[in-house]
């Protein structure tokens, strides 16, 4: 398991953040770019067209990336010294939580700091988004969550063998993969690593999703203790299918 901490230029930056700038994303997913970037006028972005929008942000980022240019080249060795030092506790977690070898796989997977508070991530080139805020410590609790993922969906993948597309939002695959990282990060191993874990590593509204007068997230937790990874993954699914309409009626109304 190899992570590298990346640079990236102004253009991955607005591509970055103009994905969620599309007037399709409600508050929950926008109001941290322009509380982060407050240089977004909100009400001018959202009357531009697509390419003007663009135009728009690469003025914005153009001046952010060189008035950050030494945080972002210090951030980039603070966050990769930081990862290597937990490395070696990541990986004993993660193995012990799949039951995959990790010592061959997942070599080529890429963090990339963006100025986008958001950190979409790409399953098939293993990478993602990293906010350049974050502590050492903080970079570290989110690559944790993102790798989870990767790992969930290749161990996924070879049990039901079915589309990529439906590990993307809104399917019930990914709601189910972004709560399953809360049950994998309560081993001491990785929460004790991670800043985020007391406050929340997944998604706020999943701690409020209570079925039959309990946190989905503590379902999926006794789950999860009580059986391998394989058979966790298809009861898991299992009991999302059957809650659908109170996990999606919840999600609708608290994002
Ligand atoms: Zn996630």
């Amino acid at each position: 398991m190899k992570l590298v901490f990346t640079l990236v230029d102004v253009d991955y930056n607005v591509q970055s953040i103009s994905q969620f700038l599309d007037n399709s994303q409600t508050a929950y997913w926008t109001e941290p770019i322009f509380a982060f970037t407050p240089q977004i006028d909100r009400s001018k972005i959202y009357q531009l067209e697509k390419q003007d929008q663009e135009l728009y942000l690469r003025t914005i980022f153009t001046q952010l990336v060189e008035e950050n240019k030494n945080t972002l080249k210090a951030k980039r060795i603070a966050y990769q010294n930081h990862w290597e030092i937990c490395l070696p506790q990541i990986t004993e977690a993660l193995k012990s939580a799949f039951k995959i070898n990790l010592e061959e796989e997942f070599n080529d997977m890429n963090a990339k700091i963006t100025f986008n508070p958001i950190c979409p991530r790409s399953l098939s080139e293993h990478s993602f988004d990293l906010f350049y805020l974050n502590s050492d410590k903080g970079a570290v609790g989110i690559a944790i969550h993102e790798i989870i993922h990767f790992i969930w969906f290749k161990v996924w993948q070879e049990i039901f063998h079915d589309q990529a597309e439906e590990y993307e939002t809104p399917h019930l695959k990914w709601i189910l993969s972004e709560m399953v990282v809360d049950p994998i990060m309560r081993d001491p191993l990785l929460s004790s690593i991670n800043p985020y874990f007391e406050t929340g590593c997944v998604y706020d509204y999943f701690y409020t999703l209570f079925i039959d007068n309990k946190c989905i997230l503590d379902h999926l937790y006794e789950m999860y203790q009580q059986m391998p990874i394989d058979k966790f993954m298809q009861a898991s699914y299992k009991f999302c299918q059957n809650h659908e309409a109170e996990i999606r009626h919840h999600i609708e109304t608290n994002e």
